[in-house]
């Protein structure tokens, strides 16, 4: 069956803009509140004759938007159970937050291909404000923004090369 790629990182990081851009077109919720209860979105990505299933998992039935550690924990054993490749995201112009270090934390005993996906870079001079993200210690890292459609084929083909 078809390689399974799914969305991880704390609300507003832009999980669901990432989906949209990766896939093109504007199927999940993008908004401005944290915690909007939301169903987990799936989409088929097609890249350089390769395919995948893209799953943004963010907000997945979260129903007390002060509980992020119960968001973020359903997400990440979501992308246990299915995922083949992890994309978690983090938020350059926020800088690395408590919540990113737990998601990390959580992910840290998974044997899959983690990619760190460092977006809001939307000016090349924030690209170095994604180093502090290797102290999470995971994956590759790759700086994008899905606003200013700054390294999409870079991601698409860290995406690919994992599968
Ligand atoms: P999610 O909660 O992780 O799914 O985040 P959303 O995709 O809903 O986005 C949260 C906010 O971040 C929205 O206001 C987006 O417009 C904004 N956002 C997403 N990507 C970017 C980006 O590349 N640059 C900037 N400046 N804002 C972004
Ligand atoms: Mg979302």
């Amino acid at each position: 069956s078809v390689p399974q790629v799914a969305i991880v990182g704390r609300p507003n990081v832009g999980k669901s803009s990432l989906f949209n851009w990766i896939a093109r077109r504007r199927l999940a919720i993008v908004d401005n509140f944290e915690g909007v209860t939301r169903d987990r979105m799936t989409t088929m990505i097609e890249f350089e004759e390769r395919f995948f299933e893209l799953i943004d998992t963010g907000g997945m039935g979260i129903e007390d938007p002060d509980d992020l550690t119960a968001d973020v924990q359903r997400q990440i054993e979501m992308a246990i159970n299915c995922a083949d490749v992890i994309l978690l995201v983090v938020d350059v112009q926020t800088g690395l937050m408590p919540l990113d270090e737990l998601v990390a934390e959580r992910l840290r005993g998974v044997e899959r291909p983690v990619i760190l996906v460092a977006n809001k870079a939307d000016q090349d001079h924030q690209d170095i404000h994604a180093d502090e993200f290797h102290r999470m210690g995971r994956g590759h890292l790759q700086t994008v923004s899905t606003t200013q459609n700054r390294n999409r084929e870079d991601l698409l083909r860290l995406i690919v090369e994992r599968l």
